[in-house]
């Protein structure tokens, strides 16, 4: 039997088979954070509910490590990742160095992160290209 483990417990939720990044919308302000917090960053009301991010966003800002970070082999892409309802996310993105741009599209994705020495797989979120750049793949 294969064992997992959810990397961002506080932060991804099952919805049916599938694991989907939560958020905390705020009744006070109407703004959303991320990951859920037990105050609202904004207004530090405790008044909200979890609510589904969108799974696609806007690349904010990004860096490139070019060494080996613990589980994880260079490049390792790590950015800010705008969202609609104006929440920003930091998140890894796999993608191909030379195609990561400030502004481009993104979605995000779940599976494995990195695996254990016991085998364990870790479970996470990435983003990966959209594929609404220009002249970019459909
Ligand atoms: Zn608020």
């Amino acid at each position: 039997m294969r064992n997992e483990v959810i990397f961002h417990s506080e932060a991804l939720e099952k919805e049916g088979n599938t694991l989907v990044q939560m958020g905390f919308r705020c009744d006070a302000c109407g703004k959303t954070s991320y990951p859920v917090y037990e105050l609202c960053p904004f207004c530090s009301s405790g008044e909200g509910s979890k609510t589904p991010l969108s799974n696609t966003g806007t690349l904010f800002s990004y860096s490139v490590t070019r060494v080996p970070v613990g589980p994880f082999k260079p490049p390792i892409i790590a950015g800010y990742i705008d969202l609609p309802e104006g929440t920003r996310v930091f998140g890894q993105i796999r993608a191909d160095v030379k195609a990561v741009k400030t502004g481009m599209s993104l979605k995000v994705e779940t599976g494995t992160i990195w695996t254990e020495k016991d085998g364990t797989e870790v479970i996470g979120y990435y983003y990966t290209p959209c594929g609404k750049e220009k002249g970019g793949a459909e």
